[in-house]
């Protein structure tokens, strides 16, 4: 960490920090949590740069900016990350996983750690009736191998979105 950051807030605030300017006081003032994407102007959460870090291809990589990112799950938008601090963004292919959200491809994952796939999720309910998916899932989390924070695009749980598959395809299939 620069040494700046180290002076206390206060003493920032009472303009005794000159080398660096504000960057110390724009470090430690949090983002808002929503941002509105650029293109499709949808309200989008943060997401921890980690996230990019472990998804974007290699040459994305290298342009992620120290500013604060948001995901845009709008479907029909090519964002993907975003910054509201500048004219920084990646679109899908900038990943290297396909995008629950913008994709409806069978192949396309919905949870990220444990492989399961939209056709996954389908073949087991055409065989079954059933899908343990949610269980599975819930146990792993539970057991705390669940990764969602690095693998999954939106940087969080996949929970919301199995059971809104199965739900999807158990009506598809008229179960
Ligand atoms: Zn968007």
């Amino acid at each position: 960490m620069n040494t700046c950051c180290t002076v206390p807030i206060k003493e920032i605030a009472a303009d005794q920090h000159k080398e660096g300017g504000e960057c110390c006081l724009i470090e430690q003032t949090p983002a808002p949590a929503l941002a509105t994407c650029p293109v499709s102007k949808t309200s989008s959460r943060k997401i921890n740069r980690r996230t990019l870090e472990h998804l974007l291809k290699p040459d994305s990589v290298k342009k992620i900016q120290n500013v604060q990112y948001y995901y845009c799950n709008e479907p029909s938008c090519d964002v993907v990350y975003f910054s509201h601090q500048g004219p920084s963004y990646f679109i899908k292919e900038d990943l290297t996983v396909k995008i629950f959200h913008k994709d409806n491809g069978d192949n396309v994952n919905v949870c990220y750690c444990f492989d399961w796939t939209r056709g996954r999720i389908e073949e087991q309910i055409r065989s079954t009736g059933q899908s343990t998916a949610s269980e599975e899932i819930a146990q792993q989390v539970k057991d705390q191998k669940c990764i969602c924070d690095i693998t999954n695009p939106k940087g969080r749980c996949c929970l919301g979105d199995i059971n809104r598959v199965i739900k999807e395809v158990k009506q598809q299939q008229k179960l």
